[in-house]
């Protein structure tokens, strides 16, 4: 329900980082590997390596490469889900692309659309969900339908029409959001009927409550009745899911271990039978595989794009285990009753044996569906609460990705670290520990935020309403930034010095009173969950210490800057939060969660926000990043059979994206 990726803005760091914190992941990064492979509008595409792939044997490598065609067949899934059309509007894309080459101002325009639409798997954008619209003219546009003999009047329509699909999952809360919602997950209902269906089969007593609507459409029929489809095999969806399911099958055979063949064969079951309760066995026992090099995520997950929280996404992640690097997370985990029991939380509020927390380094070896192109960059599954609190969880931190984002801002000339922060000694403390310092706080977000704290009894899991993510995250974040600044850190060998922690504390709020503001439109409110659990953070901490300036808001050559004066201060405030967003989430406080969103994380100063947006513009940056995949290529020997499997590193995005249309498309 709530726990979730954590998506930081990478960006705020910017250009030069500590090759110390880089070491701890095995890669290096090498002058003649180019990260940066494109860019246009606001986004930029990056490639990633595999750090310790040459390291796995034969059938971990083959295992791997089947995991990783199973999530490539999941891509059109995500599409339809997205939208309806998108699939609609892909195609014609990639008959345009595949028949037509052309040198003009319109054709450059026509392809940052089709670029664009390829990144947010859909005709709306990933991260903001407005509906993006090509440069070029309708008429244009029409003309090379024309050229790829594609004959479609209602496609234009879809394309151009401002009214037609205008948000992915609205955000107009005064108006009925399953109704202006694009995307695909309910037909023919409104808000209070999906909700009162949902009423009348929940059973609230159930202490091992299925994910009630997590895999399935929502449709009235001409009888009136609402019912639920499947996305399953015999179902919706049923081409993509055979495929995943041959695909994982083929894994199943050449698994490391007798956990991942069990996991296996449930999630296949649930794939073929659409069935919750085989979903939560799978999970169960995917969360009990800590001793396997190799781990992937396959299936709806989550929940983020459905306006009620209920249908998830489809996504795709194979991945495998940094061993170096996972040493920090281990000895997170193992002190994770330490942490517990010194939060300045309300004591009836905590865990009383914080549990199954497993926490590891990984490297990502294949992104899909909804972590493809634009990736999380940690992991902490699977989201049942009652999963988490009775067989654990697995957080992971994906240090190849991160990693990426460093190297590839080292690629760029300017940096928004240099833009935003306010003196020389806020940018070298930041170049000397901000990195590090800023993974740390992921670690301790991931690894500890989310598996906090407590219900009382008798508290829904879901009282927190539509404030339920911002919340959660903000409650992670602040048992974070609250530990980033403990002796303890420093003492466990994790924190190399004392001072470091500040570099975050100022990255923390630079990011969250401006830099991240880079993402909003002008005018627009604030409406990401990560982002306005960021900005409630910086912001209350902002306004409680103004009497004593523990942060000042200072100007130079008419510029504003956000400058931290007592980071000793700072951390007891972010304590107070912390304590009260636990309490308002033990105590199913709806009220005051919801004050503390509209007051703190909502509203962007008009005048700030443009200044933002224009010193932004002037650093010539792109907001958004996403990767390209290693294409696994098997390695055939003499005598037909594979002797190796190896990553090979493309530079052309758009030419992945043409190639997966063409081999992992179903639908
Ligand atoms: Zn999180």
């Amino acid at each position: 329900m709530s726990m979730k990726h954590l998506i930081k803005i990478m960006i705020a760091i910017g250009s030069a980082v500590l090759a110390g914190a880089c070491s701890n992941s095995g890669q290096n990064a090498q002058n003649d590997f180019k990260y940066t492979i494109d860019s246009f509008a606001d986004l930029k595409v990056m490639r990633y390596q595999i750090p310790g792939w040459e390291n796995l044997s034969l059938q971990q490598k083959e295992y791997a490469f089947h995991l990783s065609e199973a999530a490539k067949y999941g891509r059109d899934i995500l599409w339809d889900q997205n939208c309806k059309d998108n699939l609609r509007v892909r195609h014609a894309l990639e008959a345009i692309l595949e028949t037509q080459v052309k040198d003009s101002p319109e054709w450059k325009d026509f392809l940052v659309y089709a670029k664009r639409v390829f990144f947010s798997n859909g005709i709306h954008h990933h991260y903001a969900e407005d509906k993006i619209f090509p440069a070029c003219p309708r008429e244009y546009f029409a003309s090379l339908l024309e050229g790829a003999g594609i004959n479609d009047p209602e496609l234009l329509d879809i394309i151009y029409d401002p009214a037609i699909y205008p948000q992915r999952r609205s955000t107009e809360t005064s108006g009925d959001i399953v109704k202006l919602s694009a995307v695909n997950f309910y037909e023919n209902v409104n808000r209070q009927e999906v909700e009162a269906y949902y009423a009348g089969i929940v059973d609230p007593k159930d202490p091992h409550p299925i994910s009630y609507g997590l895999n399935t459409k929502v449709v009235k029929g001409q009888d009136g009745v609402i019912r639920e489809f499947p996305w399953k095999i015999g179902g919706i969806y049923s081409p993509a899911i055979e495929k995943i399911c041959e695909e994982l099958a083929k894994a199943r055979e050449v698994a490391e271990n007798d956990i991942q063949k069990r996991a296996l064969g449930l999630l296949i079951e649930y794939y073929n039978t659409g069935d919750l309760r085989k979903w939560d066995e799978f999970n169960i026992e995917w969360v009990k595989d800590t001793i396997g090099t190799v781990d992937f995520i396959n299936g709806f997950i989550e929940d983020y794009n459905d306006p009620l929280g209920r249908k998830a996404s489809w996504e795709g992640y194979v991945n495998i285990k940094d061993f170096e690097a996972s040493k920090r997370t281990e000895i997170l985990s193992a002190n994770a009753q330490w942490f517990e029991d010194n939060s300045p939380v309300d004591p009836r509020f905590k865990k009383a044996q914080v549990k199954g927390i497993s926490a590891k380094v990984i490297n990502a070896v294949c992104l899909a569906g909804d972590s493809y192109p634009s990736t999380p960059i940690g992991i902490n599954l699977p989201n049942a609460d009652w999963i988490r609190k009775e067989h654990g969880s697995k957080s992971v931190t994906i240090a190849n990705i991160t990693h990426t984002y460093d190297y590839s801002s080292q690629e760029m000339p300017t940096s928004t670290l240099t833009e935003f922060a306010y003196d020389e000694k806020e940018v070298e403390m930041a170049k000397k520990w901000g990195t590090l310092a800023d993974e740390i706080h992921t670690d301790l977000h991931e690894c500890l935020g989310h598996g906090s704290g407590q219900l009382l009894p008798g508290v829904s899991t879901t009282a927190m309403g539509e404030y339920a993510s911002a919340l959660e995250e903000a409650r992670a974040d602040l048992f974070g930034l609250y530990y980033t600044a403990d002796p303890k850190m420093v003492e466990l060998g994790i924190m190399p010095d004392p001072e470091a922690y500040k570099a975050e504390y100022a990255n923390y709020i630079r990011n969250g009173l401006m830099v991240q503001f880079t993402r909003v439109e002008f005018g627009r409110p604030n409406t990401e969950a990560h982002m306005q659990n960021r900005k409630l953070i910086a912001q209350w901490c902002y306004e409680k210490g103004a009497p004593t300036r523990v942060i000042e808001k200072k100007y130079k050559n008419g510029k504003t800057y956000f400058v931290v004066n007592d980071y000793v201060k700072l951390r007891a405030l972010f304590a107070e939060l912390l304590a009260e967003v636990q309490r308002i989430k033990s105590e199913g406080d709806y009220e005051a969660g919801k004050n503390l969103i509209e007051t703190y994380a909502v509203h962007i100063d008009p005048d700030l926000h443009k200044e933002v947006l224009d010193r932004y513009k002037a650093l010539n940056l792109k907001p958004y990043g996403g990767f390209v995949n290693p294409e696994i290529q098997p390695v055939v020997g003499d005598d037909g059979t594979v002797t190796d499997y190896v990553p090979v590193y493309t530079d052309d995005y758009l030419g992945q994206m043409l190639l997966y249309g063409k081999k992992y498309g179903t639908l």
